[in-house]
């Protein structure tokens, strides 16, 4: 078994970002974690006193043996009944979502052996709703009561509350499941990946949209990234981790796509002048309709920008 490289750090929540007095780490927790995606021995930083004290603080720790970023006592920390029933907050990125939605429905309904969709974490249900517009038969899980009770109201949705690993569907019940911005949530990856292979049907895809913790805007920001948002987030994945997860789980990786963008959010600097420039560029580029063929000239010119995005997306199929 592999030993520690140096941990990430350690990463405070913004105040008010949902830290409870519960969620204080013991003081007793060990210099080292297991890791949930192969079982390595990772270094995380000395939970001290101090540290131990304040008030949400979390421990990131990045594991020897592969890479894989997470959230020390994770399962401990934001996870339980009702964390989620708070969040909301995010209604006003509907309207803005559903262009990227209808176009990965599109993309989706390409690949896909049929039109059975389940969609991990579909909070009010409203891209369920706008897939069954598009000739979907939808079904949602979601971890938040609330959000799974206006789904079913709002939009007449199969809406199940709970996990993955506890949900009723049968095996093989669904053509395409998405986990859009789950993952990221979910301390123990790989049976949540294994629940969702159960559910696909022969030829049936997973896709997956996440953050990805070695992008360039990643490594400019360090412990300050904006994706470092703990307790919520605590599986942080990059492309080799997340093609080793799936593998693990019975998939084989169809695409694994990392956005070029960045939000230029607790950035230094230098690395938000540049983020300005490429946003800037890009829609000028989107303007003039040429975003496309641009951004394959450059990763023509750097092929190692492919991995290097904020963002992935990730299409798989069951092996
Ligand atoms: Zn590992």
């Amino acid at each position: 078994m592999a030993v520690s490289t140096e941990p990430i750090g350690i990463i405070a929540l913004p105040p008010g970002a949902g830290a409870r007095d519960e969620e204080r780490l013991p003081a007793t927790a060990a210099h080292v974690a297991t890791c949930p995606l192969c079982g390595g021995t990772a270094g995380c930083p000395a939970p001290d006193d101090r540290t131990a004290s304040i008030r949400g603080v979390v421990r990131l720790c990045r594991c020897g043996a592969c890479g894989f970023v997470f959230a020390a006592d994770a399962a401990d920390a934001g996870t339980e009944d009702g964390y989620y029933d708070s969040m909301g907050g995010y209604q006003r990125f509907v309207e803005v979502k559903k262009d990227e939605w209808r176009a990965l429905f599109r993309d989706l309904a390409r690949l896909a052996p049929g039109r059975r969709l389940l969609e991990v974490g579909c909070a009010r249900g409203h891209a369920l709703a706008l897939s069954r517009e598009m000739g979907w038969v939808p079904c949602g899980i979601e971890i938040s009561r609330d959000d799974a009770a206006r789904a079913r109201a709002d939009f007449g949705l199969s809406v199940w509350s709970g996990t993955l690993e506890t949900c009723p569907f049968d095996d093989g019940s669904f053509d395409v499941i998405t986990m859009w911005s789950v993952i990221e949530h979910i301390p123990r990856p790989l049976p949540a990946l294994r629940a969702c292979r159960r559910l696909l049907a022969p030829g049936g895809l997973l896709s997956v949209a996440t953050c990805n913790v070695d992008s360039a805007a990643a490594a400019s920001a360090g412990p300050d990234w904006s994706m470092f948002r703990l307790p919520g987030h605590v599986s942080f994945f990059s492309p080799p981790t997340m093609r080793r997860a799936l593998a693990a789980c019975g998939f084989e990786v169809v695409r694994l796509e990392t956005g070029l963008g960045g939000r230029p959010v607790n950035v230094d600097p230098a690395a938000r002048r540049r983020l300005t420039a490429r946003r800037v560029a890009s829609r000028v580029a989107g303007r003039l309709g040429i975003k496309e063929p641009l951004r394959r000239a450059i990763l023509a010119l750097s092929p190692e920008l492919r991995e290097r995005g904020e963002f992935m997306n990730i299409v798989a199929r069951g092996k």
